[in-house]
Formats: C-alpha cells, sequence, structure tokens
C-alpha cells in the first residue's frame, strides 16, 4: 500500500465497539485474567499488555503505523525524540565502548554523544557526513553504532546513505539514522540498508508543534546482524535481569524488544498515551502536509536564491546544493521545509528576523507555523566567531522551518523583512 493510505489505516484494528477513531487508553496498568496469564504474560509465552511503561495500545497503534510508514518491521515510542536516541545509543552501548557520529547532527545529539555519554563511559568518535570514508579509520572491535541524520539539522546537508551503510556492514556494525528532517514521506533509509531509523515526533509527526514525543524503529531480519556477532554479545547471552531470557534466540524483532522490555523497564522515558494518539492525528495528513512544506520551501529557496541581499541559500531542491546529485538519488520526490541563508552579517539577520510577521522567532521545526531562527545568537552564541565559521554557522546564517501558510504571503513576508 502506498503512503497515504498506510498513514491512516496501518496498525489499527477495531475493537467491538467498532470505534472509527483510534481511542485513548488512558490506564497506567491492565488487569490479567488470571494468576497463570499474568505469569504467562511476564515470561512472554503470550503477548499481551502489562503495564503502560512497556506497552499501551494508543501508542502500539502508533508504532506499528509509524512502522509501516517506514518500511520497517517493528517499533516502539519515546517520551522524546531524545529519548529515542539514547535508548538507541544505551541498546547497544556500554563503559569501554564507543560510537561513531556523523558533526553533522541536532544540537542535543551533539551534547548528548559528545558529553553526556562520555559520562557513562562511551565514546562518541565524530566523521563529516560529506566525506563517509572517514569511518573507516574510526572503527574498532568496541565500536557499536554508525549514528547520522538523512537531512542534518541546521547545516541540511544529505548523508549518502549506501556508502556510509556498505562501510559499516563491512564490519557488522549497525547503523542508525535520525530522519526526523526528511520523514518517510521523502525518506526510507530502511531501503538503502540502514539498520534502525529514530525521530522526533515532535516535529513534523504532530506538525503542529502540539506535544513531545520520539519513535524507534527496526529493519526486518537485524537479527541476522546480531546473532553470533561479538560486538553484540549482550544479545547473545542470557539476560540475568531478565531471567536469562536471550533477545537473538527470540522470534520477535530483537532491538526493539530489548528497548522495551530493558531500557523502558529501567530508564522509563514512554511516552504518554494521550501524545501517542497527538501523532496519530498527525500522521494521517503526513503525506499530505509534507507534499506542501516542500514545494513552498523550494519556492522560498529560488526567491531568496535571486535577491540581491542574500549571499547563500542552503536547501536540497536546489541544483546549487552540494549535495544535488545525493539528494537525485534519495530524495527524489521532495526535500522537507527546512533551509538556511546567508546574509552580510549578524545585525542585518537578526533585523530581518524581527522584521518578519508571519515567520515567529523560535527554535523548533516541523511545525504548520513558519518559523525563523538566528543560530548565531541563539542556539549557537557560546561560540566565538572562528567556531561559528568551522561550525558552518557564520553570523549572517538564517534558519527557516517553512509553515504551512499560504506560499505567496510567506514570499511577500521575507521580502519585506529584506527591505530591512
Ligand atoms: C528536535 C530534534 C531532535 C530532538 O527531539 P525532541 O523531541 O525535541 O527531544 C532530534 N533530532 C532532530 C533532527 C531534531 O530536529
Amino acid at each position: 500500500m502506498n503512503d497515504q493510505t498506510l498513514a491512516i489505516h496501518a496498525g489499527y484494528e477495531k475493537d467491538a465497539q467498532g470505534t472509527m477513531a483510534v481511542p485513548i487508553y488512558m490506564s497506567t496498568a491492565y488487569e490479567f485474567r488470571d494468576a497463570e496469564h499474568a505469569a504467562n504474560l511476564f515470561a512472554l509465552k503470550e503477548l499481551g499488555n502489562i503495564y503502560t511503561r512497556l506497552m499501551n495500545p494508543t501508542t502500539d497503534v502508533f508504532e506499528k503505523r509509524f512502522a509501516a510508514l517506514e518500511g520497517g518491521v517493528a517499533a516502539i515510542g519515546t517520551a522524546s525524540g531524545m529519548a529515542a536516541i539514547f535508548n538507541a545509543i544505551a541498546n547497544v552501548a556500554e563503559a569501554g565502548d564507543n560510537i561513531i557520529v556523523a558533526k553533522q547532527v541536532y544540537g542535543g545529539t551533539t551534547t548528548l554523544t559528545a558529553h553526556t555519554i562520555k559520562r557513562f563511559g562511551i565514546e562518541a568518535r565524530f566523521f563529516d557526513v560529506n566525506e563517509p570514508s572517514q569511518i573507516e579509520a574510526l572503527v574498532d572491535d568496541r565500536t557499536k553504532l554508525v549514528l547520522f541524520e538523512s537531512i542534518t539539522n541546521p547545516s541540511v546537508d544529505v548523508a549518502d546513505f549506501e556508502a556510509i551503510v556498505a562501510i559499516a556492514d563491512k564490519h557488522g556494525i549497525i547503523t542508525c539514522v535520525d530522519n526526523t528532517v526528511a520523514t518517510p514521506i521523502f525518506c526510507k533509509p530502511i531501503s538503502y540498508g540502514v539498520d534502525i531509523v529514530v525521530h522526533s515526533a515532535s516535529k513534523y509527526t504532530t506538525g503542529q508543534g502540539l506535544a513531545l514525543g520520539g519513535i524507534i524503529v527496526e529493519r526486518e531480519n537485524l537479527v541476522e546482524k546480531i546473532k553470533g556477532n561479538a560486538r553484540y554479545y549482550h544479545f547473545n547471552e542470557p539476560d540475568i535481569s531478565y531471567h536469562g531470557l536471550v533477545y537473538s534466540d527470540l522470534p520477535l524483532p530483537p532491538f526493539v524488544l530489548r528497548v522495551r522490555l530493558a531500557l523502558l523497564r529501567d530508564l522509563g522515558a514512554a511516552p504518554s498515551p494521550f501524545n501517542s494518539w497527538l501523532y496519530i492525528q498527525g500522521l494521517e495528513t503526513l503525506p499530505l502536509r509534507m507534499k506542501q512544506h516542500a514545494s513552498s520551501a523550494l519556492a522560498i529557496a529560488k526567491f531568496l536564491e535571486s535577491h540581491p541581499k542574500v549571499k547563500r541559500v542552503n536547501y536540497p531542491g536546489l541544483e546549487s546544493h552540494r549535495g544535488y546529485p545525493l539528494v537525485q538519488k534519495y530524495l527524489p520526490k521532495g526535500q522537507s521545509g527546512l533551509l538556511s541563508f546567508e546574509v552580510e552579517d549578524a545585525a542585518l539577520a537578526q533585523k530581518i528576523a524581527d522584521r518578519t510577521e508571519i515567520f515567529k522567532i523560535v527554535v523548533n521545526i516541523g511545525d504548520s507555523k513558519s518559523i525563523i531562527t538566528h543560530p548565531a545568537s541563539t542556539t549557537h552564541q557560546q561560540l566565538s566567531a572562528e567556531e561559528l565559521v568551522a561550525a558552518g554557522v557564520p553570523g549572517g546564517l538564517i534558519r527557516l522551518s517553512v509553515g504551512l501558510e499560504d506560499t505567496d504571503d510567506l514570499i511577500a513576508d521575507l521580502a519585506q523583512a529584506l527591505e530591512a
């Protein structure tokens, strides 16, 4: 089935009431039929609901629907995008291990990998997403994950999936891509050999800036990479915290199963059923919304590219984008709603942000409402002038998250702001 049909129907089987809309199951726990049923569920002899930190019927629909859209076999919802990324890392790496991370990633992912997991004894080794061959020299026998973004936030670079996956596969290392910006509507990383896809559901999934959430999706047959692989010995040996369960021996997708049984159990970053219900509402219109985000963003990118006060425009849909051949290969149907452009200096950039009326000054993306951000004075404020240039964030850089307002109105808003 195609995306628009999956987005409306996948993962939902009606109960006896025939409820058309997916119900919100606000319940912390579930009653067992009898003591044996309870024991069977805990022993995984039967699958069923135990406690909402582990699973919930509303969240289950969200997980199945998202897995279908990504072309994966299983998924698990989390309380935020950062919780999804942390759980994906914690599922494979422990003290003494390392992971390989693209330099061009979301700010929270940079601080998580460079600083926070370091305190857990996990080292992050960074590569330039535009130079996948750098990965090879970073690999050793304690490397557990290669983590990158399909379209990077905020630099809007595009990853060469097949080049990255080829190196990781050669060494039997799991690959994980953050597909938040591209969304499964424009890019399906699993179809290019990626093992795990993570998302911040807070962005395009809800689509209206309504709720914080995340998701982890696993590809089919990942067990073949894990089974007997010394890097992932903890999937192949009895888990003493779950009375000797061996994840790679079960007929269930092992990555998502271990996040559910061990990590959500112990770390607890599970989504609220109400938020899962909001993501389900969002997914219904995701394919339609993404088309509009992308077509407006392309029109705005072209307008900005022709404007005398604009020095440079970064948008993967423009032929001038350095990753344009990769865009043709991996994102042919659309390049999402995120773009950045550079004007003379920081003072002019701030003036432009102050003058826009429809574009609001906010640090978020993927909202129906258009957003303008000046990274040098907000998200990247602590960096020196030289560091800003090295990070690809010159003082005159402005980031736009193009919303769903009328395209002509958005262009007119930027045109009058550029008169500043
Ligand atoms: C926002 C974002 C995150 C973090 O997600 P939260 O839901 O805010 O925790 C991770 N990756 C990308 C690409 C993002 O844009």
